[in-house]
C-alpha cells in the first residue's frame, strides 16, 4: 500500500474495527490500494467508453472503479476527500476545467516519455499535470441559405456590424467560450478581445441562452445566421437517426475559422494523475493506454472527436473534417487565462 491510502485505512480501521473496515472497502468506488485497481474519476458517459475500459483490463487485468459525476462535483469532492481520496485519473473535458483542477492541487506532474512523444505539445499541460486525449473545434456554424461561403471565415468577424443580430452563441457561464476567448486574449491581447466580445454581444440574436445544440437549432430556425459551436454538437446531428436532427443538420454548414491566419481554437478533453494516487504505476499506464492508437479510436470516435495522435481513423460522419488548421496556442494558456477571460466577458455585458 502507498502511504495516503494506507495511512486514511489504519485511521479508519481504529475507528470502525476490522468488519467496519471491510464493509467500507466493498464500498463502490473505496478501494484499497492493490496491484490491479485504477480509481477512474470520470465526467464521460459515452457509450464506447465501456469497451475503451474493457479493453484495458484485458491487456492488463487492471480493474477499472469508475466514479462518475458532473465535471464541478468531481473536483470538489477530491478537494474534500484531500490526501485520503481513492482517485488516481481524472478524465474531464475542456482544458479550463483541467487547469481549475490542476490550480487547486489536485493533479500531480508526469513526466512519461510515451505521452510526451504520442501528444503534440500544445495538447498537454507543460509539467504534466494533465493530458490531452481527443480534440474539439470550435467552429462557426451557418445557415446555408443565408450565408455564402467565404462570407465569414475568422472569430474575429463575429464583431462585424454585418452581422447584427445575427449571431447565436451560449452563455459565458459556459467553459468552452470561456476558453475561446482565453486564447483570444493570449493572441490579440485583452483590450482588442474586449473590444471584440462586446461588439459579439452587440451583434447577438437574442440573450444568450441553451446549449451549442441549441445554437445549432436555432440558426436552422432562422433566429440567427452563424452559430458558435464544437465540433461535435454538429456531427452528433449530422450523425442522428431522427429525422428531426437530420432535417436541422442539413440547413447547416461548417466553418473552421481562422484557416489564413492563426488556425481554429481547439479545446480538448483530458486526464491527468490525481495528487494522492495510492495506485500511480496503474495511473501512468492507464495514460499511455489512452495515447495508443486502439483507445485513440474508441476515445475520439466515442463523442466525434479528433484524436490527439497521428494516423487513427476519425468517425465517418466526420471524416470530411480531417484537414483544418488549429491554433498551436498550448492549451494550458487559454486554462490559465480562464478566470480574465470570464472577467472580460462580464465587463463586456455578455449574460
Ligand atoms: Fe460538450
Amino acid at each position: 500500500m502507498t502511504s495516503a491510502l494506507s495511512k486514511f485505512s489504519a485511521r479508519r480501521a481504529l475507528l470502525l474495527g476490522a468488519a467496519g473496515l471491510a464493509a467500507m472497502l466493498a464500498l463502490p468506488g473505496v478501494t484499497a490500494a492493490q496491484d490491479k485497481v485504477l480509481n477512474l474519476y470520470s465526467s464521460r458517459h459515452y457509450d464506447t467508453d465501456e469497451a475503451l475500459y474493457a479493453e484495458f483490463t484485458r491487456q492488463t487485468g487492471i480493474q477499472i472503479n469508475r466514479i462518475e459525476a458532473g465535471e464541478d462535483q468531481l473536483l470538489q469532492r477530491m478537494r474534500t476527500e484531500g490526501e485520503r481520496s481513492p482517485a488516481d485519473v481524472l478524465i474531464t473535458v475542456d482544458a479550463g476545467r483541467l487547469w481549475r483542477a490542476q490550480s487547486m492541487g489536485l493533479l500531480q506532474p508526469i513526466r512519461n516519455a510515451v505521452l510526451e512523444k504520442a501528444i503534440p505539445a500544445h495538447l498537454r499541460e507543460p509539467d504534466g499535470h494533465w493530458f490531452g486525449f481527443s480534440k474539439r473545434a470550435r467552429v462557426l456554424v451557418v445557415n446555408k441559405e443565408k450565408v455564402k461561403p467565404g462570407e465569414i471565415a475568422r472569430y474575429e468577424d463575429l464583431a462585424d456590424a454585418k452581422w447584427k443580430g445575427r449571431v447565436l452563441i451560449r452563455s459565458s457561464t459556459n467553459v468552452y467560450n470561456q476558453s475561446l476567448v482565453g486564447s483570444m486574449i493570449a493572441t490579440l491581447g485583452e483590450p482588442a478581445t474586449e473590444t471584440w466580445a462586446k461588439a459579439v454581444v452587440a451583434n447577438m440574436a437574442r440573450a444568450p441562452k441553451g446549449g451549442d445544440t441549441d445554437q445549432l437549432k436555432a440558426v436552422a430556425a432562422g433566429e440567427g445566421d452563424v452559430a458558435v459551436s464544437n465540433s461535435y454538437y454538429l456531427a452528433r446531428l449530422m450523425g442522428s437517426k431522427k429525422p428531426e436532427d437530420q432535417a436541422v443538420a442539413a440547413k447547416l454548414a461548417i466553418i473552421f475559422p481562422n484557416q489564413d491566419d492563426r488556425g481554429t481554437h481547439v479545446n480538448i478533453s483530458g486526464a491527468g494523475v490525481a495528487k494522492y494516487s495510492p495506485n500511480k504505476e496503474n495511473a501512468i499506464r492507464f495514460l499511455e493506454y489512452l495515447a495508443s492508437k486502439q483507445a485513440q479510436e474508441y476515445f475520439s470516435k466515442g463523442n466525434y472527436e479528433f484524436p490527439v495522435v497521428g494516423g487513427v481513423a476519425l468517425h465517418p460522419v466526420i471524416a470530411g473534417w480531417a484537414e483544418f488548421k488549429e491554433d498551436q496556442i498550448n492549451a494550458a494558456v487559454f486554462g490559465r487565462n480562464n478566470e480574465a477571460a470570464l472577467k472580460l466577458m462580464d465587463r463586456a455585458g455578455w449574460k
